[in-house]
């Protein structure tokens, strides 16, 4: 029998609990919930009771709980969730970035061997073990910086063989970091150079051979897939992506980064999320807002690349919810620092700490389809980070340089 252990955590000076809040639409500050000197109680791998410390501190002595007994100021929040990263790769694109700085365009970086090809080379020649150690390294560095759940897509495999490897690696990394990694399978990323046959016969090889293997090993519900110019079209996508819904996995779209398009393939099969949208116009922002597809920001890509960032503003205002990930990829998004990326989203998009801090909890915990966690609230998952602070104002403030010093993920310390 599995022996109950509570913990409990307090006096927190503020705990912003993120619940109760509205997954679509603008949030204003006043809205959000906090609790002055607030105790939590933690049973086992959730959150039992969250409230006023004094008036759980008697329940938590009786019961024997272990207490966490904080001596200054701190600020609690639920655990970030990543609901977009890459970072399943080997090797580094330093040398892309550096030309793309001195002007010079796609193709030439392509054509002198950059690019994502690139990054499928070095993954190619990573061992399984390799690639899931330094997949396993990121997400710790994730994990210290309060992001306690990540999701990691496939994708710098492209052949059946080598997506398999990837997402086994992804699997294998799970076991050496106390994070949630959510795999997702990015097989239709770019046509590999190597594939002999168009766009379409490497999607039918991959959805024939791969989503099979996928199901039956669980390596991945997920199935995602980039929608431009230089990747797949929506026509090239359709069979895909059905075969994928029959199958039953969830659908997910790199959406309207160059050029307008996949937002609405997204929507067409009722994907979780559409992430990038950097080139949507009022049309694909009215369409998103009234559907159930999460537009997910990715600012760490327009930091990456130097180009503007997602309409976050407009989004919010037109109704839609949004979600903000990293992107976390050698190629566009090297930074890889969600909490900082966030908080400067929201100084050029005007977006209120609420509506960064939902972005990053449980709006990006609804983008995957997981409901246990995003709030402080009795019943989710004990996933706690405390910032030393007395003012939940100066996460976004100090915009990402604040680190939170004590992370809980599932009830353990880490
Ligand atoms: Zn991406």
């Amino acid at each position: 029998m599995k022996t109950i252990q509570y913990t409990f955590i307090g006096p927190i000076r503020q705990a912003i609990t993120m619940a109760n809040l509205p997954l679509k639409g603008a949030l204003r500050d006043e809205d959000l919930e906090i609790i002055q000197e607030a105790g939590i109680l933690l049973k086992n791998d959730k959150i039992h009771q969250i409230g006023s410390y004094w008036d759980i501190f008697p329940e938590a002595q009786s019961i024997g709980a272990e207490m966490v007994n904080l001596k200054t100021d701190f600020v609690a929040m639920p655990g970030i969730v990543d609901c977009h990263t890459h970072i399943c790769f080997a090797g580094s694109r330093a040398q892309d970035y550096a030309m793309r700085n001195a002007g010079k365009s796609y193709l030439e970086i392509a054509k002198s061997g950059g690019g994502i090809w690139e990054s499928v080379t070095q993954t190619r020649k990573a061992s399984l073990e390799k690639l899931a150690q330094l997949t396993a390294q990121r997400a710790n560095r994730h994990l210290k910086d309060g992001i306690t759940t990540i999701e990691v897509k496939s994708g710098y495999g492209l052949s059946v063989e080598e997506e398999l490897k990837m997402l086994r690696a992804i699997q294998l990394a799970g076991e050496s970091t106390e994070g949630d990694l959510i795999a997702t399978c990015l097989a239709a990323h770019i046509r590999p150079r190597d594939f002999e046959g168009n766009q379409r016969e490497y999607l039918k090889k991959i959805s024939d051979e791969l989503f099979p293997i996928l199901k039956s090993e669980n390596l991945t519900n997920r199935v995602d897939a980039f929608i431009e110019d230089t990747a797949f079209s929506a026509e090239d996508i359709q069979n895909y992506f059905e075969k994928a819904k029959a199958l039953g996995f969830d659908i997910v779209v790199h959406a309207d980064q160059f050029h307008v398009g996949g937002s609405q393939v997204a929507m067409d099969f009722g994907a979780m999320s559409a992430d990038h949208l950097e080139a949507s116009t009022e049309k694909e922002i009215a369409t998103l807002a009234n559907s159930d597809t999460i537009p997910v920001a990715l600012p760490g890509a327009s930091l990456g690349l130097g180009v503007g960032f997602t309409p976050a503003r407009k989004l919010l205002d037109a109704g839609a919810s949004l979600a903000i990930g990293s992107d976390w990829n050698p190629g566009s998004a090297p930074m890889g620092d969600l909490l900082m990326q966030a908080s400067v989203l929201g100084t050029f998009q005007k977006l209120s700490n609420l509506e960064v801090l939902a972005g990053i909890t449980f709006r990006a915990a609804a983008a995957l389809g997981l409901t246990d966690r995003g709030s402080l609230s009795s019943g989710q998952l004990a996933d706690i980070i405390l910032f030393p602070t007395a003012d939940y104002r100066e996460i976004t403030y100090q915009q990402g340089r604040l680190k939170p010093s004590m992370v809980w993920k599932r009830g353990e310390r880490v």
